[in-house]
């Protein structure tokens, strides 16, 4: 997949994915291979869901589970697409075997937490 990395410092993450761009915070993270498998989980679920509608979904969850949790760091962490780019960004081979959606299956179990 073709993408374009770019160091934005104000970025207030370590790096985030606007498809089809990499910010990162750090040029010293430009080239962490785990830092950009993440990022790259979060392309997948971008593209599966037409790029817009996944900042407007991610947005929601977040807000909802901001309004649970009362936490920042909490709010981020359950949130479903990133409880997916975090459990696989190991995984280098994740994105050759993902299936559609995938992040569907950490919505309903982060429900539970
Ligand atoms: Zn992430």
């Amino acid at each position: 997949m073709k993408y374009w990395k770019i160091v934005f410092r104000p970025l207030p993450a370590t790096a985030m994915a606007i498809y089809p761009f990499i910010l990162f915070k750090s040029r010293n993270q430009i080239d962490n291979p785990l830092l950009i498998n993440h990022e790259m989980i979060h392309f997948r679920q971008q593209l599966e869901l037409l790029i817009l509608p996944f900042y407007l979904l991610y947005l929601i969850f977040y807000l909802i589970n901001l309004a649970k949790s009362g936490n920042h760091d909490q709010a981020y962490r359950q949130s479903c697409f990133e409880q997916e780019a975090y459990a696989n960004e190991q995984n280098f081979n994740y994105l050759k075997v993902r299936k559609s959606y995938a992040w569907l299956k950490f919505l309903f179990n982060s429900r539970h937490q």
